[in-house]
């Protein structure tokens, strides 16, 4: 016997007690409104606001969530013809049992008609464990179908099984919407930061844009900045908002509609500009928390691979470096690069290290290497940073 609550929903569907409501996402460079995520709250008659995780699981115990998920998605296009040219693409969670809806395309074509709405300002949002439990060619047929329309797809909770690696490369997704547990610790945590700097490393080679929700530190922010994790989403920007005043926000904060254009492009063009520049005069550029013992690779030119993995602990780098390094440039690399020779430069008043250091590689050419080392005080904290940038200018 179903419960009263779950008739309570029903009839709340009815009675438009049930709203979307629109969480901004920003473009993690930029800062620009670039999307959003519509999520389901219960505004009762009484005043209080139910909360989704009351009852979206007594829903999805039967295929009733369909219900509710096509309702948000009817009211996110009507939102989208509402913003007109200031339409901004706004994502849609759809649950397991969509995966098995026979006529599901079909059903979302004719939703996107009805409105006029431009398929890429819709986008699904599928979980990953959504998709790894269910038979991969009934998942394969359903993904296709949708991104046929032109709808973009992301892969949300991406991370929290990792059972899907194999199956991700091999569908047409645009995104993968990392779970937002990965931020925990604020993501000062060793093995926490690992496992996210390989999520992101795994994107990249793959071309899948990254989204991460539940933000709520500047730290968080400046993280994921330095892992060009390209959306970003969460309390420290927004909390999910009534439509209304979702609407004012992207009437003040944006430019007109995508179509044609790639949004992604559009918003990144002079940062992505400045750093192609910089990545065609250095071959390696290091990004690196000298305090955390932390690096992350930013660039590395292919002829230049050490082997050193994408990211790491600087010491680990450093004594990689010098077992590369030719005899009496060990010592000279470990002198001027190493994390304590950098950390006494920057207490000494030092903000820049200039230094010519060589190193072996594969096919036992040695390469004499400019490098320069910028080093800076974190904006809100003790620790100090440094950007390394590295130019070939010989080989013997
Ligand atoms: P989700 O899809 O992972 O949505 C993200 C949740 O994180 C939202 O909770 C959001 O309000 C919350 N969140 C956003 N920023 C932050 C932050 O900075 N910190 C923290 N701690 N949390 C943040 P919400 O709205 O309570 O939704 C909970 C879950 O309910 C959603 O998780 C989703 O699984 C489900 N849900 C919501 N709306 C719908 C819907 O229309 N259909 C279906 N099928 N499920 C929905
Ligand atoms: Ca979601
Ligand atoms: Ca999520």
């Amino acid at each position: 016997m179903k419960s009263d609550l779950f008739f309570q929903i029903i009839n709340a569907l009815e009675t438009h007690e049930i709203k979307a409501y629109y969480q901004p996402q920003y473009d993690s460079n930029s800062g620009r409104l670039v999307s959003a995520e519509a999520l389901v709250r219960w505004e009762r008659e009484d005043g209080t606001l139910v909360m989704p995780d009351d009852f979206v699981p007594l829903l999805e115990e039967s295929d009733a969530i369909c219900t509710l998920d096509w309702f948000m998605a009817e009211e996110v296009c009507k939102t989208l013809r509402e913003m007109g040219e200031n339409a901004i693409p706004i994502a849609v969670n759809f649950s397991r049992w969509h995966i098995r809806e026979n006529d599901f395309c079909r059903k979302l074509n004719g939703l996107l008609q009805t409105y006029g709405i431009n398929p890429k300002l819709f986008e699904v949002e599928i979980t990953e464990s959504a998709l790894s439990e269910e038979d991969f060619c009934v998942v394969e047929r359903w993904v296709y179908g949708i991104a046929d329309l032109g709808v973009r797809i992301a892969i949300d909770d991406f991370g929290a099984g990792f059972t899907s690696l194999q199956f991700v490369k091999d569908l047409p997704v645009d995104f993968l919407k990392i779970d937002k547990a990965f931020l925990a610790d604020n993501c000062q945590n060793e093995r926490g930061r690992g496992t996210l700097e390989t999520v992101f490393f795994f994107a990249s080679k793959l071309h899948l844009h990254t989204i991460a929700e539940g933000v709520e530190t500047i730290e968080q922010l400046k993280f994921l900045q330095n892992m060009d994790c390209d959306r970003v989403q969460g309390y420290l920007f927004s909390k999910p908002l009534r439509k209304e005043d979702f609407i004012v926000i992207a009437l003040f904060d944006n430019e007109p509609a995508v179509d044609e254009k790639d949004i992604y492009l559009e918003t990144f063009s002079s940062n992505r500009a400045l750093l192609d520049t910089i990545k065609k005069e250095y071959q390696i550029v290091i990004f690196g928390n000298l305090f955390k013992n932390s690096y992350y690779l930013m660039h590395q030119a292919p002829e230049m691979d050490f082997g050193a993995p994408t990211a790491g602990v600087i010491d680990d780098m450093t004594e990689n470096a010098m077992a590369q390094s030719p005899k009496g440039y060990d010592k000279k690399y470990f002198d001027t690069l190493s994390r304590e020779a950098l950390i006494n430069a920057y207490n000494e008043g030092k903000r820049r290290v200039e230094v010519e250091v060589k190193q072996k590689v594969e096919d036992g050419m040695i390469l004499t290497l400019y490098t320069v080392v910028h080093l800076s005080k974190h904006p809100y904290r003790d620790d100090i940073l440094m950007v390394g940038m590295s130019r070939v200018i010989s080989k013997e």
